[in-house]
């Protein structure tokens, strides 16, 4: 009697699972589902309103409306290793939903009065047909138009062909669209970020939107998993320089650990420290002269792009951090440059952990540690080596 061979050292021959439904899909453990169904549907995720600037400079305010959404097709089926989205979402979600968001976030904000500016989130791509209904892309599009505000939408690449931007643009002559590129290295798209399009997809998109009249977005990610910090300082610079000429704007996201993300494991196994923050300020002091060859600051002549760097979690363990005395001065720091645009937000700035950063960074340039030295927690080391 002959058996079927099973292709793994261990197991009973039966189909073995997927590493996706394994590590990759958190997004079906009982404690994500429990909480997806807990969102309800008809109202957004959430609305809120920043400081801002128009494409032309000037200073505005700006109304964010995060979406309850079904999320992005490519989590579906793989997702990003940091993206944490999945958190968020509903699969359930409709288009009159939908609707009744956009009407919550009309309501709450009396048509966006004061607000010159809307960005319209949904934990994906806004112009994607399988994740939002063609009507709602429609409504926002037309809705914003009609209102008279500038409109920001996130998109990954695909979506973003001719024949979608000529559609969208009969209806809303003026928006902009945030792409998360990540990296501008394939390798790193591929096995850090798992990403699931290539460099060249960002370049097809992005000639489309010029074609189109269209603002670029780009949002890079610092210190993407499976990079030492040395290697995220030298990428984060190459990369803001590759993609400066092609983006109107560039939000640099320091990594922040989310909930049920590869990283998340990384960072719970301390094989991952998210970025310092003096690597963030390294980072554009090295990248400033590309985007103000001219020294002159956001609005100055000569500007090739607008830089933005903003630490989400800035200060905490899951988010871009230093030692912990220094940090809410550094992430200020950072936060004063998106606006200004001018190094001497930096003047003054100083910390004994300033040492330790610039040894560990010297360290891993010199020594081939792909993982990094830099120690995952900061707190007392004798507990870092007791726990688990
Ligand atoms: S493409 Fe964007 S929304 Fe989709 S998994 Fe990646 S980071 Fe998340
Ligand atoms: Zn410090």
């Amino acid at each position: 009697m002959t058996t079927k061979k099973s292709l793994t050292l261990v197991g009973d021959g039966s189909k073995g699972a997927r590493i996706h439904d394994i590590v990759k899909a958190p997004a079906n453990t009982p404690w994500a589902k429990a909480r997806q169904q807990s969102w309800d549907a008809s109202e957004p995720a959430t609305v809120y309103y920043t400081p801002e600037t128009l494409a032309d400079g000037t200073p505005c305010s700006a109304v964010t409306v995060i979406l309850r959404t079904k999320g992005c097709h490519w989590w579906w089926s793989s997702g990003c290793t940091f993206c944490g989205y999945f958190n968020d979402t509903r699969d359930d979600v409709t288009n009159e939903d939908l609707h009744a968001q956009w009407a919550y976030a009309k309501t709450k904000f009396d048509d966006f009065k004061g607000h010159a500016m809307v960005k319209v989130y949904t934990s994906g791509s806004l112009l994607e047909d399988r994740e939002i209904p063609v009507a709602f892309q429609e409504t926002v599009l037309r809705d914003c138009q009609t209102l008279g505000k500038e409109l920001i939408v996130e998109s990954r690449c695909e979506q973003l062909t001719e024949e979608k931007l000529a559609w969208a643009t009969s209806i809303n002559t003026s928006f902009a669209v945030a792409i998360g590129l990540e990296a501008y290295d394939d390798e790193v798209l591929r096995f850090h970020v798992n990403k699931g399009f290539t460099t060249k997809s960002w370049d097809r998109a992005v000639a489309n939107l010029k074609k189109f009249d269209i603002r670029v977005k780009t949002y890079l990610m610092f210190k993407p998993p499976f990079m030492n910090e040395a290697d995220a300082l030298l990428h984060g610079v190459k990369w803001i320089e590759d993609v400066a000429e092609q983006s109107d704007e560039i939000s640099v996201n320091p990594m922040n650990i989310q909930r049920g993300t590869i990283i998340d494991r990384l960072h719970r196994h301390n094989e991952y420290r998210p970025p310092w923050l003096w690597s963030l300020v390294e980072m554009i002091r090295r990248a400033h002269p590309t985007i103000h060859p001219k020294d002159t600051g956001n609005g100055g002549e000569g500007q090739v792009s607008r830089l933005i760097v903003h630490p989400t979690a800035g200060g905490r363990v899951r988010g871009a951090h230093n030692c912990g005395a220094c940090d809410a001065h550094v992430v200020a720091a950072i936060e004063r440059y998106a606006v200004s645009g001018e190094l001497q937000e930096f003047e003054g700035l100083a910390c004994e952990c300033e040492k330790a950063w610039a040894e560990e960074v010297a360290l891993e340039h010199a020594l081939p540690t792909p993982l990094g030295i830099s120690k995952p927690r900061r707190g007392n080391v004798l507990d870092a080596l007791r726990a688990p």
